[in-house]
């Protein structure tokens, strides 16, 4: 390590409690070194009780969870998969790994996750070209809920399956129910930078306990119920290790205190950094009965009021060795992507050149916090 990262600031560095390796400790001397044992279950039964979902598969990412989650709803080749634009590219991947097509939705701009109505737009113009989409993939960004009403309502309308990316939202709610149990499938993540962490790791959630069972063979190879290895279908070696589950039973006891002290970090911010020409932290309004999680406190710089731009802010936060970043490049803009369709769009672009994720871990100290506004002010001051 070199001697200025002692003091350097991470964007969302893992935050462990006491209880971890406790858990660890015990699958080891128990020789549950496997993608099998009781932190498995453990883990599960926790994140059921977080989320309210009546079954829970502790997989190895979000991703291999999305994965899953879109064979579950029937996704293969040829099918299209609305999705929004403005998320990590994380979400998108699995519909390729298919070979199916995302079919691209702006945000708007309350909470930057996917536009009702560009939504119904999107769709009724892939009906009109008789490729009716096969699912929805909604993600809630930054843990903010999208607007999940007016979404579902739009998906029961068309018959669409939804399946929930909640990997930035464990912990949040919207109308006081939990976020990734209102689609078929929920989704959530457990990598480093996220609200809780087993290093890497995710899990897929669904009160369906037939397609919990199906998410348990797929990730574990597809072995059909013989004595002898006998498959007949495309499986995967999905399992969460029973270790990495202990580090996510130490973490799940902690949720609820570190989506406080999350929120506790974005008050802090609007607070401190209010009234600061041309910048203001974002997403400040939560729907009514909703609650964010705040994983990353976000700011917008508006370039009719200051010659900053987030990257210059970014570059000046480097120098007092603070790492800041920018906000998810929409995905339509990607190369990866530069064929998909894509309705509506310039208000993810808009945000994407404006916007700037501050350090948000839950470890910060009031210090720390002191030491990024300052920082900050310095950045706009030029
Ligand atoms: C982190 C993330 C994922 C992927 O999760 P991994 O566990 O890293 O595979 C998917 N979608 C979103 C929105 C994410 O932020």
């Amino acid at each position: 390590m070199r001697s200025q990262d002692y003091d350097r600031l991470y964007l969302s560095p893992p935050h462990l409690g006491r209880h971890e390796l406790n858990y660890v400790h015990k699958a080891v001397e128990d020789n549950w070194v496997a993608p099998a044992g009781p932190n498995l279950a453990g883990f599960e039964a926790d994140i059921c009780a977080a989320t309210a979902a009546a079954h829970c598969v502790a997989l190895s990412s979000g991703t291999a969870a999305i994965h899953l989650g879109l064979i579950l709803l029937g996704v293969g080749p040829g099918d299209e998969v609305l999705c929004p634009s403005f998320t990590f590219v994380a979400t998108a991947n699995p519909i390729l790994y298919l070979g199916a097509t995302p079919v691209f939705v702006d945000s708007e701009a309350d909470t930057w996750n996917m536009c009702p109505e560009r939504l119904r737009e999107a769709i009724e113009d892939r009906i009109t070209q008789g490729r009716k989409p096969k699912a929805l993939l909604l993600v809630h960004l930054y843990g903010m809920p999208a607007r999940l009403d007016e979404i579902l309502a739009i998906a029961t309308e068309y018959g669409l399956l939804v399946l929930e990316d909640a990997a930035e939202a464990l912990g949040s709610r919207f109308q006081q129910q939990p976020l990734g149990s209102f689609g078929k499938v929920g989704v959530f993540s457990f990598n480093g930078n996220k609200i809780l962490t087993t290093s890497g790791g995710g899990a897929l959630v669904t009160n369906d306990a037939e397609l919990a069972q199906r998410t348990r063979f797929l990730a574990t190879q597809a072995k059909d119920d013989a004595p002898h290895y006998q498959h007949s279908q495309v499986g995967y070696n999905y399992r969460l290790s029973n270790i990495l589950a202990g580090i996510g039973r130490g973490q799940m006891e902690l949720l609820e205190e570190r989506v406080k002290r999350r929120r506790e970090i974005f008050a802090w911010y609007r607070e401190h950094l209010a009234g600061l020409p041309g910048l203001r932290v974002a997403l400040a309004h939560e729907p009514a009965g909703s609650r964010s999680n705040r994983w990353l406190t976000t700011i917008l710089l508006d370039p009719q009021e200051t010659a900053t731009t987030p990257e210059t802010l970014r570059q000046h936060l480097e120098t007092r060795n603070i790492e800041s970043r920018p906000l998810w490049k929409p995905l339509h803009l990607q190369p990866l992507f530069a064929t998909a369709p894509m309705y509506g769009g310039h208000v993810c672009a808009d945000l994407f050149a404006r916007g700037l994720c501050l350090p948000s871990g839950t470890a910060m100290t009031e210090a720390d916090l002191r030491r990024v506004a300052e920082a900050v002010r310095e950045g706009l001051r030029g």
